[in-house]
């Protein structure tokens, strides 16, 4: 087995026998905002979100639009329970400490999941449903359960279940004001990949205009596309002359031998199935067209434009063989 072993299925129903017994339990204490809703907090975000709606900062603006005084933005509904970042050890978002100093409900869930090893966790979805206006000198909690524990799911990142916590946010009478749904996937990362199973190579858009280059490649040859009007070489492939507007064409095989017009060495960003450095070249075919491609077999260092090259094709993998040039003279295969 490749990934992980597959869990026997009694095993998988009594983990989320547990797990799902945490459902609608408190994830833990309540959180007391540590400031009243206040205008100097709202004038920072209205900056920097870039949003001029008076309501947010102007009294009679306020009244006017019929709200009781300045009103806080929605959407900074988190803001007024975070409980600063010193003070929270792996995140705002998370349950705080119970005061006997137990794990909280949200932690004893996360340690069960933990162990059963969905260790890795992606914020997936947030949900928030206002109910009032949130105005200067509210002064808001918050509390959360636990809602919900999914089956173990496939997704892209690896299995695991979704964890979904209800927050209520109440003002200083006790009124709800907001609720929010917040979800997260703790999953079972994928163990890194074997150099055999290496990623590929990004796959090209092989289209109906260009698919005889990559068959001609496969073949051994150096395809290049030509206008059958006019004659004009033209790479990459496309259906229509730019010169003089025929659709007809017909393709040359090059001899493979140019020049380097110019090129580049990547270092970063560094993709998989590539390796780095990374010498790419503008070849100058001595047909007349030009192309991009790899450029092997050289030191990045020693790359000269006007540096004769010889294309060779290379079967990168099974599905894949492109053209690369290695410096004209320069031994085949040689390392
Ligand atoms: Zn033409």
């Amino acid at each position: 087995m490749t990934h992980h072993d597959v869990v026997p299925e009694t095993e998988a129903d009594a983990l989320l026998a547990r797990l799902r017994a945490f459902e609608g339990r408190p994830s833990g204490p309540s959180t007391q905002g540590r400031d009243e809703v206040n205008q100097a907090m709202i004038r920072h975000w209205v900056d920097a979100m870039g949003d001029d709606n008076p309501v947010y900062v102007d009294e009679q603006a306020a009244r006017e639009n019929g709200f009781p005084g300045v009103v806080a933005p929605p959407t900074m509904l988190q803001a007024w329970i975070m409980r600063g970042y010193r003070s929270q050890p792996g995140g705002s978002w998370q349950a705080p400490k119970e005061a006997s100093g137990e794990p909280s409900a949200q932690e004893q869930l996360f340690a069960v999941l933990n162990e059963a090893g969905f260790t890795s966790v992606v914020a997936t979805n947030c949900d928030q449903e206002y109910l009032r206006p949130v105005v200067l000198g509210d002064r808001l909690a918050v509390t959360s359960v636990i809602d919900s524990v999914s089956p173990e799911k496939h997704t892209g990142l690896g299995d695991g279940h979704f964890v979904t916590t209800r927050l209520e946010f109440t003002d200083q009478h006790g009124e709800r004001v907001a609720t929010m749904r917040f979800r997260i996937l703790r999953f079972r990362p994928q163990k890194a990949r074997a150099k055999a199973d290496a990623p590929l190579r990004p796959r090209p858009a092989v289209t109906h205009d260009i698919a005889f280059f990559f068959e001609g490649a496969r073949q051994g040859t150096l395809l290049i596309q030509r206008c059958a009007g006019c004659g004009l070489l033209r790479h990459p492939p496309r259906p229509a002359c730019a010169s003089c507007g025929s659709f007809d064409w017909d393709t040359v095989t090059a001899s493979g031998r140019g020049t380097v017009y110019s090129f580049v060495v990547v270092h970063h960003p560094q993709v998989g199935g590539f390796d780095y450095p990374l010498p790419i070249a503008v070849v100058e075919l001595e047909e007349g067209t030009r192309l991009v491609a790899d450029l092997i077999d050289v030191d990045p260092a020693q790359v000269r434009i006007g540096m004769p090259v010889v294309a060779e094709m290379v079967a990168v993998d099974d599905e894949l063989t492109i053209p690369m040039f290695r410096p004209a003279g320069a031994r085949q295969g040689a390392a």
